[in-house]
């Protein structure tokens, strides 16, 4: 076991109260510098923006403790204890440096986007009004675009911008140890804002730490792992895979996500090019897999070699098994094992990482009844019942949770008044579907600056709790009892100790007192129609008064008639923008009426681009509801605003 002296005897992690991140780092970096023979590679940051073959800047333990502690003991200079420090940086080495400089000068370190990107600012401006930064960390090449951000406030209400790379190393000598615990803020990290506008974690030293010490124990890294990563760094995702190697020990290869987006195959041929070291680890979401399948195979005389690669995560959406077929068939000639893709379940409240299938283990795809499904069942089809069955809905197991946590499943119920989706709080067994409630040191205390949402989402009781001997999952340690339980909004439920994630709550269609999982109604959708640009076809609920009159065929609804309809909104696909949408859109009425007995409202067919996505390219069906019924998405308009701002 790495990190031995963190576990106690029954595998459970357990973290002292004064052990912090810094100390981690700071171990790291002085033994580099005790023996240099010791201080290898921990960063490398290829950049293709200006070159194909990209140019590659590497930071030594020792550059990069320089760095750090110069850019921390300027920190200390001018910002107070529990100031917030946001990296305002284009993807690389400043902005990883950035981070943790932030956190060893003791303050909350906020990682947020690359100023200059655009399509950004709607985000950035909520985020960063939440936040309230008293600094701004950047690059000298993106302190100009960071100044613009805040010309309109007034002069002593601007946050002060540091461009870390003008400060000199010499200045670390001035840096003091920050007086830390392990439940004292490390940095807030900023959900995606799928369902609302991005609302920030706070995460603190001992959730980050407990954290990856499970992606090391879940995956089964070690120190000599080398990790490939693109993924963008203000993201859960993204950041655990830089903060693997500053704790842990292992060496990452940087890129930026259009650099992947462009050319997948940099990605994959980094994937094969560290794999010198004790197994090469990587994180993507699942449409990454497919487009490096299909773009990124090595050209002819190319060599390749991905024997080495132990755990790609697939994880941050639902993971299809096209997908995983499609890289597994590609890349299977390069000597890729079955056992490398890990569909893994995680989530911001929980600092990232919650469950995976374990090292050795292959990812498991099983079917399940349609209709049982969408009335909590998972009942699992024999495999000779599978195909040509449009009832089979496959679903792709996310393993087992990771030791030192827990998930349980909640039954779901609605609150009579309210008509809100609320848990009953009791627990339900095995091939049950609930809502996932998370316990564990790994999970985050509140949202900053949110009491109620806190409260409602971190602060819940379980009512009932099942016999730990009708879970098939394994335990580490024990659930203090009175703990609180954080509600993850997702649904999801437990087959042979496996958990399975079947969707978001917020997100269910519920039409005449039936459930429909979206992302079903519109893989539907998607199979009855090539015009639609698969991935982008969002199905979702509006109330009959809602909407709007061209989608009412002709009926006039009462003014109180709020009875949920389905509606499905498609992007078109290349080459259909002209296609006539009376057709398709008859397709995928008939399809999805034939196969879910539900009829959909509307269905309309929009410009590639209209559906809103979050800036990692999650798609905000709540968002995409809104822009529908106030009649911006017809134009083809590109919605920024967030489903629950007020107007
Ligand atoms: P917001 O909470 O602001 O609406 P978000 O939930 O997308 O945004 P994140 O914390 O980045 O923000 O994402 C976590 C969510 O992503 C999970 O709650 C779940 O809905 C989804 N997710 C993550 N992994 C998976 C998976 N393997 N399968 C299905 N969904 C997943
Ligand atoms: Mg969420």
């Amino acid at each position: 076991v790495e990190f031995e002296q963190y576990h106690d005897a029954s595998g459970a992690i357990v973290i002292p109260d004064r052990t912090t991140l810094v100390d981690f780092v700071e171990s790291n970096v002085s033994a580099a510098r005790r023996d240099p023979a010791a201080d290898g590679l921990i960063y490398r940051y290829i950049d293709y923006s200006s070159s194909r073959q990209g140019e590659v800047a590497e930071l030594s333990w020792s550059n990069f403790g320089d760095r750090l502690y110069a850019i921390a003991a300027r920190l200390q200079q001018v910002a107070q204890r529990g100031d917030r420090v946001a990296i305002l940086a284009p993807q690389g080495l400043d902005y990883i440096v950035s981070f943790f400089a932030a956190i060893h000068a003791g303050l909350t370190a906020v990682p947020l986007f690359d100023p200059d990107e655009p399509g950004h600012h709607d985000r950035l401006h909520a985020v960063l009004g939440d936040c309230t930064p008293s600094v701004i960390l950047t690059s000298t090449e993106s302190a100009a675009g960071v100044r613009t951000l805040f010309r309109d406030l007034p002069a002593r209400e601007r946050p002060r911008t540091v461009a870390v790379d003008a400060i000199p190393a010499e200045l670390g000598s001035g840096w003091t140890r920050p007086d830390l615990g392990a439940d004292d803020i490390a940095y807030l990290q900023y959900t995606s804002g799928s369902t609302r506008v991005p609302a920030g974690v706070e995460i603190t030293h001992r959730n980050v730490v407990t954290n990856v010490m499970q992606l090391f124990d879940g995956l089964g890294l070690t120190r000599a792992s080398r990790g490939v990563t693109w993924l963008p760094l203000f993201h859960d995702m993204g950041l655990l895979t830089v903060i693997l190697p500053a704790m842990g020990g292992a060496t990452i290869t940087v890129m930026s996500p259009r650099a992947f987006v462009q050319r997948p195959g940099r990605w994959v041929t980094q994937l094969g090019a560290m794999s010198d070291g004790d197994g090469v680890f990587a994180a993507a979401p699942n449409f990454a897999f497919e487009h490096a399948a299909r773009r990124g195979l090595p050209r002819e005389g190319e060599s390749l070699d991905l024997s080495g690669v132990t755990s790609i995560i697939n994880g941050s959406e639902p993971v299809t098994p096209a997908s995983m077929r499609a890289f597994n068939e590609a890349f299977a000639p390069y000597g890729l094992a079955p056992t490398a893709i890990k569909p893994s379940y995680g989530m911001a409240e929980a600092t990232l990482f919650v469950s995976s299938p374990r090292k050795d283990d292959e990812a498991i795809v099983i079917h399940v009844d349609r209709e049982d499904l969408n009335k909590g069942v998972m009942t699992v089809l024999d495999p000779d019942a599978v195909e040509g069955n449009e009832d089979a809905i496959p679903q792709v197991a996310c393993g087992y949770v990771a030791p030192s946590q827990w998930a349980v499943i909640v039954e779901p119920g609605v609150d009579g008044s309210t008509g809100e989706h609320d848990g009953t709080g009791r627990e339900l067994p095995e091939g049950r579907v609930g809502e996932i409630w998370l316990y564990g040191t790994n999970v985050g205390r509140a949202y900053w600056g949110r009491p109620e949402e806190s409260e409602a989402t971190f602060g819940n009781r379980l009512t009932e709790r099942l016999p730990e001997h009708s879970r098939t999952v394994r335990e580490f340690g024990t659930v203090p009892s009175g703990a609180r339980w954080l509600r993850t909004g997702d649904y999801g439920a437990y087959v042979d100790g496996q958990l399975y994630i079947t969707g978001r709550v917020k997100d269910l269609v519920i039409v005449a007192g039936r459930n429909h999982y979206p992302q079903d109604l519109e893989n539907t959708a998607q199979d009855a129609s090539a015009s639609l640009r698969p991935g982008f076809v969002a199905a979702f609920s509006v109330p009959a008064n809602q909407l709007p009159i061209d989608a009412r065929n002709g009926a006039v609804i009462p003014s109180d008639d709020s009875s949920e309809t389905l509606v499905v909104v498609g992007e078109r696909a290349p080459g259909a923008g002209k296609a006539d949408p009376g057709p398709i859109a008859d397709a995928v009425r008939s399809a999805i009426s034939a196969r879910h007995g539900v009829t959909a409202q509307d269905v309309i067919l929009v410009p590639a681009g209209s559906i809103p996505r979050t800036s990692s390219g999650k798609i905000a069906r709540r968002a995409c509801k809104t822009a529908y019924v106030d009649g911006t998405l017809r134009g083809g308009h590109q919605q920024t605003a967030f489903p629950d701002e007020p107007a």
